[in-house]
């Protein structure tokens, strides 16, 4: 496996492979890997293109006030991790390589901004689709891979390509999770053994609610309610969110007709976790 944090290099390697003919598939990490994103980099394998993973912890998208400088962090072990998953190049830029100047251009998603993630953490998905892009200019992949546990990044990627005719194939990959439902994060390690068993409420709770739409509810309300008094019951988590929205294209929803998405965000202490889960709707008989 070759591995840069140049940007002049990853060039100049994906150039030769473009022009003996190989597609580009891209997997765009934060690192501190886990199986979710193994997952991620098995699919983009599985194409047989030439592949490519970055691992970034972009400062552009984490508040004044967020864990930028204790987001987890281990390159060597990712490396390792990345090169036994059978990737091409490994792309590790440094801040300074990103961004070597004040940035003055950026990309705006508009609404989508501002509800469920976006609505505590403004400007954070400013910063995901405005690094995203600069990392699709620099690999110019054919297909790029993002995990449906960041629901609304996939959508917000998705919207983006289209709306910007960006000549890349947006791949989801479902959410991956432990044995015992919790879905895989990086932050995942900063949870005490307590606040790891409490956080088991979130996919439970999740499951519930698809279980009680499955059997009927039609009320998004009422879904969002019991998934909030299950957790405030079950744990000392703090809700941040607990939304149905509509899954294609997140507006809200009243009564539950098309396919929702489920998402939630809560913290246990200082650790913010996400989950979620589409729910199709059964058709009345
Ligand atoms: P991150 O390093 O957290 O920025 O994640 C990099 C990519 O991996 C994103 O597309 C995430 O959605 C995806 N990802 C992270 N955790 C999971 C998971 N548990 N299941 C599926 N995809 C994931």
């Amino acid at each position: 496996m070759k591995r840069t944090s140049r940007i002049s290099d990853l060039r100049n390697i994906i150039t030769e492979e473009k022009k003996r003919g190989r597609k580009i598939a891209f997997v765009p990490t934060m690192g501190f890997l886990h199986h979710g994103h193994l997952t991620l980099i098995d699919k983009a394998k599985e194409t047989g293109a030439f592949l490519v993973v970055s691992i970034f912890v972009n400062p552009l998208q984490f508040g004044p006030n967020e864990d930028l400088t204790r987001y987890p962090r281990d390159i060597e072990r990712d490396a390792l991790l990345v090169e036994a998953a059978g990737v091409d190049i490994l792309f590790h830029p440094t801040v300074e390589e990103m961004y070597p100047e004040k940035m003055v251009t950026f990309v705006e998603v508009g609404e989508l901004d501002e509800m469920l993630c976006g609505a505590n953490r403004p400007g954070h998905f400013r910063g995901v689709a405005t690094v995203v892009n600069k990392l699709f200019n620099i690999v110019q992949p054919d297909m790029a891979f993002f995990g449906q546990k960041d629901y609304q990044q996939y959508l917000i990627i998705k919207r983006m390509v289209t709306d910007l005719n960006l000549p890349i194939q947006i791949c989801p990959v479902p959410i991956v999770r432990e044995d015992d439902g919790l879905a895989m994060s990086s932050r995942n390690v900063f949870l005490n053994p307590e606040q790891r068993q409490e956080a088991l409420v979130l996919s439970k709770s999740l499951n519930e609610a698809e279980r009680s739409i499955q059997m009927g509810q039609k009320s998004a309300r009422e879904v969002e309610e019991q998934i909030k008094k299950s957790i405030t019951l079950k744990s000392q988590g703090v809700i941040d969110y607990v939304e149905v929205r509509d899954a294609s294209d997140l507006t809200e929803v009243t009564d539950i007709k098309r396919p929702v998405l489920i998402a939630l965000a809560v913290k246990f202490g200082t650790t913010r976790l996400i989950d979620n889960k589409v729910v199709e709707v059964k058709r009345d008989v």
